[in-house]
């Protein structure tokens, strides 16, 4: 697994919470496709990838053509999705042996699939439509000549068709979401008038778990097989009250001090104790993707109970206020997220202090050491 040297953070995963948020998934939508881009949201590929296996997914998606042949190589024997799909002519060469389905959007990939996989050999893609986010993939206007484009393809199979919401996490613009929905609707209907057979796939998490008249024939959850509630903090938020977060992540205390009042801490004097304090130094800092942005902003767990960060969050070591944590001793961990007991650092709140969402979080601090449970 990842192994790193030189730090002390922990990362530890619980594959079970994933297996319970897939399976709670399936119970609200017929065919959710895991999303396990990006090291599964920084879970680890192979175990999450394994997890989801045995819980019965049967088509998986990455990012990368490469995550696409790693994945093959777990071994997992069902369809994989490359949602980023090829990029350079090796990425095209490696499609038909690792039985890869990418998603295709420009006519760049479209005349590669030609030149590089040739006439002999069969493959199939997923058409990637642009439909609000702007982002990647064809449009409605492209559908005649994709159609034409096709004819002259006979060995590209189009299996299915996508596209991805921009705003379905916010209550506040189901307008826009299901106006998404109605130009994916269009789309669909153009392609099936020009003979194309595939499946539909337009929902990520928050589409999932919000809009049940949008799940056509698959949908792509990511965040909350790793228990994050997309709607944390909205008004629909019970919608994801039963997704349960599979990361925590700790560090130890090195430290245990008395600060007076009058003393700042850390670097820059930005933490001034306003009366005498106890402040532990707990070893997680920037180099271990605890953001600095968490200075004077995040919390952590000690003995159960929250401590501010105070001063600012340095490279290897960040200080917190256990003034009312007295029994605290060097050795003892620091929960920078999750926690034992019934007190925990939600995925949603250190997101909130570091000032970013939960994906970034996750992405981020599953970089350090990982241990699996
Ligand atoms: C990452 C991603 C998803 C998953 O989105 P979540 O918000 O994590 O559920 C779905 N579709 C595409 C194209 C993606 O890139």
């Amino acid at each position: 697994m990842s192994t790193i040297w030189y730090n002390l953070v922990k990362t530890r995963i619980n594959l079970s919470k994933i297996r319970a948020n897939f399976l709670f998934l399936k119970t609200m939508a017929p065919n959710p496709i895991p999303v396990i881009k990006a090291d599964a949201y920084g879970h680890g590929l192979a175990p999450v990838a394994t997890t989801l296996a045995q819980a019965g997914a049967k088509i998986l998606a990455v990012g990368t053509v490469d995550e696409a042949v790693v994945l093959r190589e777990v071994p997992f024997d069902g369809e994989i999705i490359s949602l980023l799909g090829p990029v350079t002519k090796e990425d095209y060469e490696k499609i038909v042996p690792h039985k890869i389905m990418p998603f295709i959007y420009t006519w760049e990939q479209m005349a590669y699939l030609q030149e590089y996989i040739g006439n002999d050999r069969q493959v199939s893609i997923a058409l990637k439509f642009d439909t609000g986010m702007a982002r990647l993939g064809f449009t409605r206007d492209d559908v005649p000549k994709l159609i034409n484009k096709l004819k002259s393809m006979p060995h590209v199979r189009v299996k299915m068709v996508c596209s991805h919401l921009a705003t379905a996490d916010d209550p506040e613009t189901k307008e826009f979401v299901l106006a998404q929905g109605k130009k994916f609707d269009t789309i669909c209907l153009d392609l099936h008038k020009g003979g194309l057979s595939f499946a539909r796939v337009l929902v990520n998490s928050a589409g999932l778990l919000a809009y049940p008249e949008l799940h056509y024939d698959g949908q792509r959850p990511g965040i909350s097989l790793y228990g994050s509630n997309p709607f944390w903090g909205t008004k629909w938020e019970a919608k994801g009250q039963k997704l349960t977060p599979a990361m925590e992540v700790t560090a130890p205390v090195l430290s245990v001090h008395d600060l007076s009042r009058g003393q700042s801490i850390s670097y820059g004097q930005t933490f001034t104790a306003p009366r005498d304090m106890q402040v532990a130094l707990v070893a997680c800092g920037y180099a271990d993707n605890y953001s600095r942005a968490l200075s004077n902003k995040g919390w952590m767990l000690v003995h159960g109970r929250r401590a501010p960060v105070i001063g600012r969050v340095c490279m290897q070591l960040t200080a917190i206020d256990i003034s009312h944590i007295p029994q605290t001793r060097p050795g003892d961990l620091a929960y920078v997220l999750g926690g034992q007991g019934k007190e925990k650092i939600l995925p949603e709140e250190l997101a909130k202090w570091w000032g970013t969402i939960t994906y970034e979080v996750f992405c981020l601090l599953g970089q350090n050491t990982r241990e699996y449970e």
